[in-house]
C-alpha cells in the first residue's frame, strides 16, 4: 500500500542514505529508530516530498510517482494522501484549535467552511480537547498543542500519518497523553511511520521497528524480534545505549 523503492537523498556532497527500500501494508504500525543525524526525519520529509529524494520511487495507495520526474499535480496528490506531526507541532499561532484543524479541509480539501468545523469540532472530541476549541496555542499547554497537531493530521484523512519524534519537544508530564492518543489512532487501524524515542511505545504499538544507522535502512523486525535478537552489530550497539 505504501512503497519506497530505491529512495537516495544527498546534501551537497553527503549521501544521507542511498536506495532505501520500505513497505508498509495498509493498518500498519512501523517506528523507524536510530541514533541522531541518521536520516530518519530526512526519509520520513522524502516520503511527502517536504524534502524532494534525489532518486527512487514511492507509490502511496494508487499514486505512484518517480521522484526525478514527479510533477507538481503528483506532489500535490502525494501531499494529500500523507499528513506529517512535526516535533514542534508547528500550528497556527494566530488561529484557534478549532480553526488549526479544520484550515487544511478548507484551503487543502475544498470542504465548506460549516462542515469542516463540524468535522474538527468531531475531532476535537476524539482527542479529548471538545473544551478547547476557541483556545489559541498559547493557552495550551504542550501535549495539548500537540494532540492538535495530532487532530490536524487525522483532519487530513490520510492514507498515512508521519510523525517526526512527536514527543521529544514536551515536558515529560505530557509524554504519555500523547502516545496516548497515537496508541489510539493504532488500534483504529491508522497507518502509522513513527519515529520515536520511546521504545516502550515501539514495543507495544509497532508492528515493524526499523533500525537506521549511516546510509539507510540496517535491518527491520517486529519489536519483540528486533529489540531481543538484533542481528547488526550498529543494531546491538544503538540498543545497548538506549534500553
Ligand atoms: P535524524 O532525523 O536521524 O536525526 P536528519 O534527517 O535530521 O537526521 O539529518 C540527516 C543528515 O542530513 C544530518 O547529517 C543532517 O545534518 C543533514 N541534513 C538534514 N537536513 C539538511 C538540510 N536541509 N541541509 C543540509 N543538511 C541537512
Ligand atoms: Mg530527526
Amino acid at each position: 500500500m505504501i512503497e519506497l523503492k530505491g529512495i537516495r537523498k544527498q546534501f551537497g556532497s553527503h549521501i544521507v542514505f542511498d536506495d532505501v527500500d520500505l513497505q508498509l501494508e495498509r493498518g500498519e504500525i512501523i517506528v523507524i529508530v536510530g541514533p541522531s543525524g541518521t536520516g530518519k526525519s530526512t526519509l520520513l520529509r522524502c516520503i511527502n516530498f517536504l524534502e524532494t529524494p534525489d532518486a527512487g520511487q514511492l507509490t502511496v495507495g494508487d499514486l505512484s510517482l518517480d521522484a526525478t520526474t514527479a510533477t507538481r499535480d503528483q506532489i500535490l496528490a502525494l501531499r494529500r494522501r500523507t499528513a506529517f506531526v512535526f516535533q514542534n507541532y508547528a500550528l497556527f499561532a494566530n488561529k484557534t484549535a478549532l480553526q488549526n484543524i479544520a484550515e487544511g479541509m478548507i484551503v487543502v480539501d475544498g470542504i465548506a467552511k460549516r462542515e469542516a468545523y463540524a468535522r474538527a469540532r468531531e475531532i476535537l472530541g476524539r482527542i479529548g480537547l471538545a473544551d478547547k476549541a476557541d483556545a489559541y496555542p498559547a493557552a495550551l499547554s504542550g501535549g495539548q498543542q500537540q494532540r492538535v497537531g495530532i487532530g490536524r493530521a487525522m483532519a487530513a484523512n490520510a492514507e498515512v500519518i508521519l510523525f517526526d519524534e512527536p514527543t521529544s519537544s514536551l515536558d515529560p508530564q505530557w509524554v504519555e497523553e500523547v502516545l496516548g492518543l497515537m496508541k489510539q489512532l493504532a488500534a483504529e487501524h491508522q497507518t502509522m511511520i513513527v519515529v520515536t524515542h520511546e521504545m516502550q511505545f515501539a514495543r507495544e504499538v509497532a508492528d515493524r521497528v526499523v533500525f537506521m544507522d549511516q546510509g539507510g535502512i540496517i535491518e527491520q523486525a517486529p519489536p519483540s524480534e528486533l529489540f531481543s535478537h538484533p542481528k547488526d552489530e550498529r543494531t546491538q550497539q544503538f540498543l545497548r545505549k538506549i534500553l
